[in-house]
């Protein structure tokens, strides 16, 4: 097979015409002994007989059969000509894939390439730069169009035509045909009727692939005074597949088959009509995932090996999305599955597999391996760590910093590992020796993984190995790098090249957990090409030191060995990378994503770390260390004191009492709540109430559940938010189209006004509840004052056929425009409650999981500070009181600031309430107004964190 090759092209010829073009082609040719000099002969004959102009700027010359005697090996060469070279008559080429082939192979590239050039790629091939880039253009495959029951919808509640665009476009949206903009480019002036009620819109702008969905609304519509029954948006490009799509107008322009398109049907049946692809028909069960970083490669590894005991087809869809093999590795990872998605299985009938199913589904719940919280639990996700934190203060120290990754202080020497180089001949032209050599150091790799899993007691390190080894013998893998052999590139050149290439794919899935998995790919590649390029094993240094990394692989982290790495500074990385989990099971402080700096730290030079603040220092004085050790068990005394008295109050010195509550998103966590320390709860997020359900709570169960958590609190106060969903929280049974940006988009308050059926339930059942005891309800996300009144009108309608004593009535400040309008806000509710999580997100413009920004959205920025400190003043203008919901609550940096600006109430995770008691305890009020007053002034996150230190 005659593939093309980067290494194949020549960029930058010059030819003043053809022949001095077909001579330099002949040259290149000669020079990599593919054919002798005499082949221009060949060469020219055949442009006489006919020009070899393919189109878009590129010809194909190649000798006559006579000529074929020259060829002393079939092969392809690409030159580019910057300048261009007229070919044929009036048409200039500026790339020419001159051909040496002895029989009729040429025909494979003459096809890879007339495919290639249904697209325009003139332009892009006239100012192409590189050799990559050239090969990248013309290996681009042409899309067929797709036509699937997923992209069909019936019985849409479709007012107008801008409905159904809408329905149309997230359609294609979700099966990622068309890219978010699609929508702005329907123009309904556009619009064709087809005929009997069936109209077409087309768009070409944000197409991915061509695709059609068709979509019904649940009664004919009128536009321009005739019927619309059917909407078919197509979503074109030079790609269509005509034939197809012609097929598909034939079907609903036969008036046989048209007939049976009626109001009844649904997108099964009218799939079956039109001839499009179907979801087979196949016994199906579905879960919802709780794992907490989503299906990456150990769960997906688990689910592979359970699904290969079936001997039936097992096939697995997220929400409406493809099906894909379930026993595939690769595909599982390609579907990006999130917590809280549900995963659709379905089996092939009269298999086992449909036995099977009840299997899969119940390795899903128990977590495929993971521990999982259930679905209803992830009130800990914001749970911060005050204990050990420890910031570094030593000006003669060089200190900085990364992500914390995983907890604790280390110091030692600095052992630098720079990422390898391997060197290898990229082709080969023994296909079988090089597949052999292939084999042998996959089998070595594998007998080594093995012996590591065998080594090892700790299961989160089992597990990584595990899945490297399902990644071993992944076929979809394997079968790519077998592809790369077979076009004669040698064993390391076809494994690096596949699995860069996969691990790139991987890399690119927009969820970051999964994206951080092609570390493990990365990993297996690396450790397979060091056995084919014999790379020497590094040793390491014999004293417990700090190791020094680009990215430390999961394997590196879990080969090396705990009495010896005392702690793990990485220049990239986040926090939630395979290599933090191995690290911190290991109990190996880590920082990590600290910056390429850090490889150009001297080997040996004594560097310090903390593993809960990501602090380093490179050359720390002894008093330092002693201090940072010293520090560490002071902190643990200091809990152990705090939470001796934490049912106490907490009043500062200067007798100004603030009431610490607790955040909470479990019904039953209230009790331990109030062991805590809680005197109330500040905020219990409903939403991971609603989660534990399968299906909406209906008001009695609701009323039940609000009834045992103001049982257990026993006459303390509770705050409750009303659903929350949207974001990063999606609730199954309350689907929201997807969105380009989920935490600007249709989340909190802007969801519950458009179902408001939800919001009504929730507040009657929580009156009901209540029984006159103290709750105050809020409203999650308000925007804007419209919002707001909204929500409270419709709270009122309720309180007036509900009618209780006790209480009150507030809302979130967590979106900047609230805070910035609070004077007006502070007039009409009983009380704010700041969200510092999503109000820090929405001020800095930083995503709160981003895995590298995130570490810069802190909530001590003066910015939040001033919003912060209006809010409160323009509360207690009014006589309204404010808490602070977010993490912040429980920063001991943050505190005293809170404090001093005002704050009538703190919330935070319980486990944070009997240190921050304790703290406030130790505090001067009055002192806490000055602190407060200077951070206002500050001019960073930074300078707030340094004042009174
Ligand atoms: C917040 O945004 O600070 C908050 C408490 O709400 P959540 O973290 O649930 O978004
Ligand atoms: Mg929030």
């Amino acid at each position: 097979m005659l593939a093309l090759d980067v290494q194949h092209v020549r960029m930058d010829q010059h030819a003043a015409d053809k022949t001095q073009a077909l001579q330099c082609l002949v040259n290149i040719l000669v020079e990599d002994k593919l054919v002798t000099p005499e082949y221009l002969e060949g060469l020219k004959a055949r442009e006489q007989q006919s020009a070899t102009y393919l189109g878009q700027g590129i010809a194909i010359p190649h000798g006559t059969p006579q000529s074929r005697q020259y060829i002393l090996e079939t092969g392809v060469r690409l030159a580019h000509f910057p300048e261009g070279v007229v070919w044929d008559g009036e048409n200039k080429i500026y790339l020419a894939v001159v051909i040496a082939a002895k029989s009729d192979e040429h025909l494979q590239v003459l096809q890879v390439l007339t495919k290639a050039l249904i697209n325009d790629v003139s332009e892009q091939v006239r100012t192409a730069t590189s050799a990559e880039q050239i090969i990248e253009l013309l290996q681009a495959q042409p899309l067929s169009l797709s036509l699937h029951e997923n992209l069909i919808s019936t019985h849409i509640p479709a007012q107008d035509t801008d409905d159904l665009f809408w329905h149309a476009s997230q359609l294609l949206k979700q099966q990622k045909f068309v890219e978010p903009g699609f929508l702005t480019a329907l123009d309904p002036k556009q619009m064709i009727h087809l005929g009997e009620g069936i109209w077409s819109i087309t768009a070409t702008d944000y197409v991915i692939t061509p695709a059609i969905s068709i979509v019904k609304p649940d009664q004919a519509l009128t536009y321009h005074n005739d019927t619309l029954t059917t909407l078919l948006c197509i979503a074109s490009n030079e790609q269509l597949d005509l034939p197809q799509f012609n097929r598909l107008i034939d079907i609903l322009f036969d008036p046989s088959q048209r007939e049976k398109l009626t109001y009844e049907n649904d997108s099964h049946e009218i799939a079956q009509i039109i001839g499009a692809e179907i979801i087979p028909d196949w016994p199906s069960k579905q879960v919802t995932l709780a794992n907490a970083h989503g299906l990456h490669a150990r769960p997906a590894t688990h689910l592979v090996n359970i699904s290969k005991t079936f001997k039936g087809d097992l096939q697995v869809a997220v929400d409406d999305g493809a099906y894909v093999s379930a026993k595939s590795l690769t595909k599982l990872l390609s579907l990006g599955c999130k917590r809280g998605q549900v995963l659709t299985f379905i089996a092939e009938p009269d298999t086992d597999a449909v036995l099977g199913l009840d299997q899969v589904i119940d390795a899903v719940k128990q977590g495929l391996g993971e521990e999982v919280e259930p679905i209803d639990d992830l009130s800990h996700q914001n749970e911060h760590v005050t204990e050990d934190v420890l910031s570094f203060d030593d000006e003669s120290a060089d200190q900085t910093s990364g992500i914390a990754a995983s907890a604790g202080l280390a110091f030692g020497p600095a052992h630098v590992l720079k990422p390898r180089e391997f060197k290898y001949e990229r082709q080969s032209k023994n296909v079988k020796v090089e597949t052999e050599k292939l084999e042998k150091a996959i089998e070595q790799v594998k007998q080594n993984i093995h012996q590591l899993i065998s080594e090892t007691k700790i299961k989160a390190i089992q597990q990584i190995f595990t899945a490297h080894l399902e990644m071993l013998d992944d076929p979809d893998l394997i079968q790519g790098v077998h592809k790369g052999l077979k076009q004669n590139l040698s064993a390391p050149a076809a494994w690096y090249e596949h699995i860069e290439s996969a691990a790139k794919a991987q890399e690119s899935l927009k969820d970051h957990l999964l994206a951080e998995r092609a570390a493990d790919l990365r990993d297996i590649g690396e450790r397979v090409l060091a056995v084919l390029c014999n790379a020497p094993v590094i040793s390491e240094p014999e004293e417990p030191y700090i190791l020094i990394m680009h990215d430390v692989g999961p394997s590196d982290v879990a080969r090396l060995d705990k009495e010896r790495v005392a702690g793990i500074l990485t220049a990239v990385g986040g926090a939630s990378a395979h290599s933090a989990i191995v690290a911190r099971a290991l109990g190996i402080p880590a920082v990590v994503g600290a910056g390429a700096s850090v490889l150009n730290i001297e080997s040996k030079t004594t560097v310090l770390i903390n593993g809960d603040n990501g602090d380093y220092v490179i050359n720390p004085t002894a008093d330092l260390i002693d201090h940072a050790i010293a520090e560490r068990e002071r902190q643990r005394q200091l809990r152990i004191e705090a939470e001796k008295h934490s049912q106490e109050p907490a009043i500062t010195l200067d007798h100004h009492q603030v009431e610490i509550a607790a955040n909470i998103g479990k019904v039953n966590a209230g009790i331990k709540a109030v062991k805590d320390g809680a005197e109330a709860i500040g905020l219990l997020r409903s939403e991971l109430v609603f989660m534990a359900h399968k299906s909406a709570p209906d008001e009695a169960t609701q009323e039940a559940e609000y009834r045992i958590i103001l049982d257990d609190l026993a006459g303390r106060p509770l705050v409750i938010r009303t659903l929350d969903v949207g974001g990063d929280k999606p609730l199954p049974y309350v689907p929201i189209p997807e969105e380009e940006n989920p935490f600007l988009g249709i989340r909190g308050i802007r969801l519950t006004l458009r179902k408001p059926d939800l919001l009504r339930k929730q507040l009657v059942a929580l009156l009901r509840a209540s029984d006159n005891r103290p709750l105050r309800i809020m409203f999650p996300m308000i925007g804007r004052v419209e919002e707001w009144r909204a929500a409270k009108a419709i709270f009122d309608e309720i309180f007036a056929e509900y009618p209780r004593e006790n209480i009150e009535v507030g809302m979130m400040i967590e979106v900047p425009s609230a805070a910035l309008l609070s004077p007006i806000l502070a007039q009409e509710v009983d009380f704010f409650s700041i969200g510092t999580n999503d109000l820090t997100q929405y001020t800095m413009a930083i995503d709160r999981g981003h895995p590298v920004l995130s570490a810069e959205a802190d909530g001590l920025h003066p910015s939040i500070l001033l919003l912060i400190d209006q809010t409160v003043r323009a509360a207690h203008q009014y006589g309204k009181w404010v808490g602070i919901c977010g993490e912040l609550a429980a920063d001991p940096k943050a505190v005293p600031v809170l404090l001093g600006l005002g704050v009538d109430e703190l919330s935070m995770s319980s486990g944070s309430i009997p240190l921050v008691k304790a703290q406030i305890r130790q505090l001067n009020f009055a002192e806490c107004q000055k602190v407060a007053q200077q951070a206002l002034l500050c001019d960073s996150a930074t300078a707030v964190r340094e004042l009174g230190e």
